[in-house]
């Protein structure tokens, strides 16, 4: 159960303490309250854990600083969509919003690898009015022989070139706890110029400790891709376990499933899912088309896989696209088969709008025969 308290309420005043006191004294409940800074408005709210069955919703609304209560089924306490639930579906990190309703482009470079590499892809960027990008620091590679990443040794010109061409967000791989660390220093130490969205890889959706320790801090949002080889439950529950630890800046990540159902591309595109995941839960859907895909193979029409795969998942609702860009994919250390290169960058966009407002089309259709009955 969630008691959602009156926006503005402080945790000194003698209301809050009261009713604190009064949960405290509850059988068999466990109490844990959060409290989400917003830029108007300061929210907290207090989850009820255990034998919550027992206790009366009118009772808990009559409760000093209480707004509104929602019981929560058993799953995705945190992040799931409830009965009467109307907390927000959008959060807010450093000027960019991503919520249910938004969308973002994360177009980057899979690894980052040359400075002159870096600088070439977010001038692009800039040149397209672009304020969010991918950056692969830590790399998890499947072969120990394969290049693992610059690591902490490129984020300098990494967070400094960001600042430079107004870069808001930089979506980045964290594979340990110590890189989390690194991250926050670095960016410390080149004068917080830019800001950074941990991404948790598929590889470790299910790193639990680690899942913990980026759910603990709240200084950056995270996305959490999907799990390759485990079901959309199990991959949402990872979600769970970075907004139990008081992380609520989520967003969930589809890159495709891993089977040779899915040849000639490099796993199965599961872009069904984003409004599945946006019905069952509050957070915002990325897609990463290039990781799905993983070719440049285009069809007769003249389009590629990685852009189809794109608009199929905007047209379904998505709400950011992490997707492989490159200066020079033959040089890239990593992935390069799968990037598109800079110059395709203004088609990507365009494309990606002509998706889009398809996509808000069809939400309008679907009002206008509601509201018909
Ligand atoms: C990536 O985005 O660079 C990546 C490794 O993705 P995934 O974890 O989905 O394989
Ligand atoms: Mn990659």
């Amino acid at each position: 159960m969630i008691l959602i308290l009156k926006p503005g309420t402080l945790s000194e005043s003698h209301e809050y303490k009261q009713l604190l006191a009064h949960l405290a004294n509850l059988a068999g409940i466990t109490v844990r309250a959060h409290t989400e800074i917003g830029l108007e408005q300061t929210l907290t709210e207090i989850y009820l854990i255990g034998n919550t069955k027992a206790l009366s919703v009118e009772d808990m609304q009559s409760l000093p600083c209480v707004d509104r209560v929602v019981r929560v089924s058993e799953e995705y306490r945190v992040l799931g969509r409830h009965e009467n639930d109307d907390r927000p579906t959008y959060f807010d990190y450093n000027g960019v919003r991503f919520g249910q309703d938004t969308l973002n482009v994360f177009a980057g470079l899979c690894a980052v690898d040359t400075l002159e590499h870096v600088e070439l892809m977010l001038k692009a960027l800039r040149d397209h009015d672009q304020v969010c990008t991918r950056m692969g620091a830590y790399k998890p590679r499947t072969s120990p022989y394969s290049f693992q990443g610059h690591g902490k040794a490129c984020l300098p010109y990494v967070f400094d070139l960001a600042g430079k061409y107004e870069i808001k967000v930089i979506a980045m791989e964290v594979t340990h706890e110590s890189h989390v660390e690194e991250i926050r220093e670095a960016l410390y130490q080149t004068g917080t110029s830019t800001g950074v969205m941990l991404q948790i890889g598929t590889r470790n959706t299910q790193n639990f400790e680690l899942l913990k320790i980026v759910g603990r801090q709240q200084d950056f949002p995270v996305l959490i891709k999907r799990g390759f080889g485990i079901t959309l439950d199990e991959s949402l529950n990872a979600a769970e376990y970075l907004a139990s630890g008081g992380n609520r800046k989520v967003v969930f990540g589809l890159r495709g499933m891993k089977t040779n159902m899915g040849d000639p591309h490099r796993n199965f595109v599961d872009f069904t899912h984003v409004p599945v995941v946006k019905r069952l839960t509050r957070m915002p859907v990325c897609i990463d088309p290039s990781h799905s895909v993983g070719t440049r193979t285009g069809s007769p029409d003249g389009i590629l896989d990685v852009m189809h795969a794109t608009a199929q998942g905007i047209i379904a609702g998505a709400n950011m696209v992490l997707v492989d860009f490159h200066p020079v994919p033959s040089k890239a250390l990593v992935d390069g088969p799968q990037a598109l290169l800079l110059k395709e960058l203004p088609l990507f966009l365009e494309d990606i709008r002509i998706a889009r407002e398809a996509y808000e089309k069809r939400v309008e259709l679907a009002k206008r025969y509601q509201e018909a009955g």
